[in-house]
């Protein structure tokens, strides 16, 4: 047997897991790569067998329905096709492949594909390219016939699995339904990236940055995963797993001793009230805290609901959607976001043209302005809903004042509209404006004239600040909240927030960081608002600071000159509140505990 052996990556979302690994297509351009022990070599070549008479079946089937309705000559193609597929030398290279490479039988087929376009895609001509596809046509056919089969196959088992890609993606945390998924691990994906955004807020735990890792998989193999160190241990051994299992037990009881903490308002020892808040993307987000541990909705991300349908949801079906959520609330704020598609956040049905750079391209309020219907009916049903509970809206990519304006204009006549209709709305709901472009924050005292509140959005600030893609894993190394620039801007919103009696929250990822949290309070913001997973934690420290010491760590943080020195001033506040704790003999949060290191 192969001896137990720990990678190291990078923590994303917290939580351990043991289980047995299923390695899923990361994206549809890239096509997973594991290794296949001895024993189960011809398995894998039987794997192929079967996907090529599947295909060579199709093919078989489309050639009669094409010469029954257009002619022979027409359907002449897919006998071509087959007569690729059937051709002993590609198969044999295949074949070959499996056995020699020990890999799955799909990276066998890619690698038959590449060699193709080696061979003849560079070759001058359109008619050679063309050739060299046709070539891949029936393979490609093969290679979709065995991705398919290993999703059924794992959906059909009913195992719960730890997911393994090559990428991080919304896709690949979504893959199975929640309670399949015991973790997920890739080898490459941000922090801050939307899949990441995901696998937080379902409390999924989550490694990346795992280098060469699916190369070291098989399908099946038992690994353990650890979202608190960012580990990944493969084969563990029964030792290993008495550990890992302690540690669970551990971790489950320091839970049950937060979830104390969390019942009791989030208010420091000296009576300062910080607002807790937090960010949901669906309804079964419910099914993860505890409605009565919080002071609200900070975020409802809505595109992730538009996301999980064939067609953009109706202004009832987005209304009654929007007021289960207002009255699962019982009363507490909830801010909802208009939508925020674009970027790596697509609809299925409504695609947005390839760009150059996505993230600076046509996204948000961009694209909600310019087709207003899609905004208007989201504001109707989110205005009809808001007279069941308390809703604040809160527009996303805000760059200008002009934007703001636009907005507002909008919102008044729809709400008029609404009134003359017969509809009796309530209060008048606030409209904030969520700060993160650059150009939001320079021109921030302007905005704050026209918005209600707002709320940072870090994981968008601190990509446009520091010019780095939060979807890119190239450059997720640069991605840093803790740099002095994105500290400096934290400093000077809560401060013009302050200076203008406007509400002022924070509801980017950093937050979910109970020391940053801390700092944030400290530099005079209201509130935060952090995925579920995150508010025990921050709950307990709050509970556990005063108001000057949030206050000093603020300070500290703000004169700092390197991300360095701010991660210093950071960790000793974790230090400071863990020897409280050990002081007074309780437990300390996770991630405060020796063996832990912090999340962020
Ligand atoms: C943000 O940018 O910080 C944010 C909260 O929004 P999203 O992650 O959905 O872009
Ligand atoms: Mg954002």
């Amino acid at each position: 047997m192969n001896p137990s052996r720990i990678i190291k990556g990078i923590p994303v979302s917290r939580g351990l897991a043991l289980g047995p690994v299923h390695v899923v297509r990361a994206t549809p351009k890239v096509v997973p790569t594991w290794s296949v022990p001895g024993p189960e070599v011809e398995r894998e070549i039987d794997r192929l067998q079967d996907a090529i008479e599947v295909v060579s079946d199709e093919l078989r089937r489309r050639h009669g329905i094409v010469s029954a309705q257009s002619g022979r000559k027409d359907a002449d193609i897919f006998s071509v096709h087959r007569l690729y597929l059937e051709d002993p030398v590609n198969r044999k290279r295949v074949v070959s492949t499996i056995r020699d490479t020990r890999v799955n039988a799909e990276a066998a087929v890619q690698e038959l594909i590449e060699h193709f376009r080696r061979t003849y895609g560079s070759l001058g001509g359109e008619n050679l390219r063309d050739f060299a596809a046709d070539f891949s046509d029936p393979w490609r056919m093969v290679l979709d016939v065995l991705l398919k089969r290993e999703r059924e196959q794992v959906v059909a088992k009913g195992d719960a699995v730890i997911l393994a890609a090559g990428e991080l993606t919304p896709q690949v945390v979504t893959a199975l339904e929640r309670d399949r998924i015991l973790a997920v691990i890739t080898e490459t994906g941000g922090r801050f990236s939307h899949g990441a955004v995901l696998a937080r807020s379902l409390g999924v735990p989550c490694v990346v940055g795992l280098p060469n890792l699916l190369s070291r998989l098989e399908q099946g193999l038992r690994v353990a995963v650890d979202g608190e160190r960012g580990t990944v241990q493969l084969r563990p051994q029964p030792g290993d797993v008495d550990q890992f299992l302690e540690r669970l037990e551990r971790r489950r009881t320091r839970e049950r001793k937060l979830s104390i903490h969390a019942t009791l308002p989030s208010v420091t020892p000296d009576g300062h009230a910080f607002g807790l808040m937090v960010n949901l993307e669906a309804l079964q987000d419910f099914d993860t805290f505890d409605v009565e541990h919080t002071d609200g909705v900070g975020l409802l991300r809505t595109e992730f609901m538009y996301q999980e349908r064939q067609e953009f949801p109706s202004e009832e079906e987005q209304y009654r959607l929007y007021r289960r959520v207002i009255e699962r609330m019982h009363g507490r704020p909830v801010t909802l976001r208009t939508l925020d598609i674009g970027n790596d956040k697509q609809l299925s049905y409504f695609k947005t043209p390839e760009e150059t750079n996505p993230a600076l391209g046509w996204r948000g309020l961009r694209i909600t302005l310019e087709w207003q219907d899609l905004l208007r009916v989201q504001l109707r049903a989110a205005l009809r809903a808001g007279a069941h509970g308390r809703l604040s809206l809160l527009l996303p990519m805000v760059t200008s004042v002009e934007e703001v304006r636009a907005v507002r204009h909008i919102y008044g006549e729809v709400r008029a509209q609404l009134v003359e209709q017969g509809y009796d709305l309530g209060e008048v709901t606030p409209l904030g404006v969520m700060v993160e472009v650059p150009s939001a924050l320079l021109v921030l005292p302007r905005i704050l004239e026209e918005a209600d509140f707002i709320s940072v959005g870090t994981n968008d600030l601190v990509q446009y600040l520091l010019a780095v893609d939060r979807d890119n894993p190239k450059v997720a190394g640069l991605y840093d909240p803790q740099h002095p620039a994105v500290i400096w801007a934290l400093g000077h919103v809560a401060e013009l927030a302050r200076g203008a009696r406007k509400p002022s929250s924070v509801c980017g990822e950093m937050a979910g960081d109970y020391a940053t949290a801390l700092m944030l309070m400290g530099m005079g913001f209201d509130s935060v608002s952090v995925v579920p997973q995150m508010l025990p934690e921050v709950k307990y420290a709050v509970r556990e600071t005063v108001l000057g010491e949030a206050q000093g760590i603020a300070r500290s943080v703000l004169e700092q000159h390197t991300s360095a020195g701010v991660g210093r001033v950071l960790a000793q506040a974790r230090d400071r509140l863990h020897r409280r704790q050990l002081a007074t003999g309780a437990e300390p949060p996770p991630g405060l505990e020796s063996e832990g290191k912090e999340t962020f």
